[in-house]
């Protein structure tokens, strides 16, 4: 998934963002409310992560402001330790849920898995197209019976597809969703992970699912 982290100290951030981008997800940083409500109202986020103190307006206000702009994102609101006032503040100001400092990093993605699960539309937990699947929780992938394993960015790209099953994603869409702002102009990224990914999910087992829409991008099917 694509996270925006919201949070002017540079020593937590990067921790947020290293840990995430491990993990496979695309990470965008945001110092201030007034950058975090740019990006998060010019870009699609799978989920933000929102810290109460922060330069220009704070977590609340910026909070308030994007759902009243209509921008549904899930957001994870990072709260001071014990202070009931904030965790209150940021779920009326229209969080989804909160974290109080400091957090487990484990905790913080399964809260974030959780956050993106239940979404505004319906999503499983276990994505599935055709007969492959996808369990972002565990991080496995499955073609049939048969475990496939791919790396964390092959991951990354595999779920962005699955998620919009027969869809055709243009190599722009694809860099969006599953790369970081600093990949803007490199769209060949995209075709080496295609290619990646139907040697582990197409080729071995004669499938085709990964399908080349000629001038336009790719597309996930179900039934190839
Ligand atoms: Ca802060």
């Amino acid at each position: 998934m694509r996270v925006l982290v919201v949070e002017d100290e540079a020593k937590l951030a990067g921790l947020l963002r290293r840990g995430l981008e491990e993990e496979g997800h695309a990470v965008d940083l945001a110092r201030s409310g007034d950058d975090a409500l740019w990006r998060a109202s010019a870009a699609e986020y799978d989920a933000v992560v929102l810290d109460v103190m922060l330069p220009g307006p704070d977590g609340f206000e910026v909070c308030r402001r994007l759902r009243e702009r209509g921008v549904w994102t899930p957001v994870l609101m990072l709260t001071a330790r014990d202070s009931v006032a904030d965790r209150v503040a940021g779920l009326d100001a229209g969080a989804d849920d909160y974290l109080a400092k400091p957090f487990s990093f484990a905790e913080l993605l399964a809260r974030l898995r959780a956050l993106v699960r239940r979404g505004t539309a319906e999503r499983p937990a276990v994505l599935e197209v055709g007969d492959l699947r996808l369990d972002p929780a565990a991080r496995r992938v499955w073609r049939g019976n048969v475990e496939v394993s791919v790396s964390a960015k092959e991951f990354c790209v595999l779920e962005t597809l699955m998620r919009r099953p027969g869809r055709v994603l243009s190599r722009h869409e694809l860099i969006e969703l599953a790369w970081d702002a600093a990949y803007e102009h490199r769209s060949n990224v995209v075709d080496v992970y295609v290619r990646y990914l139907r040697e582990k999910i197409d080729r071995p087992f004669g499938r085709r699912s990964l399908e080349t829409v000629r001038g336009v991008g790719y597309r996930l099917r179900g039934d190839l």
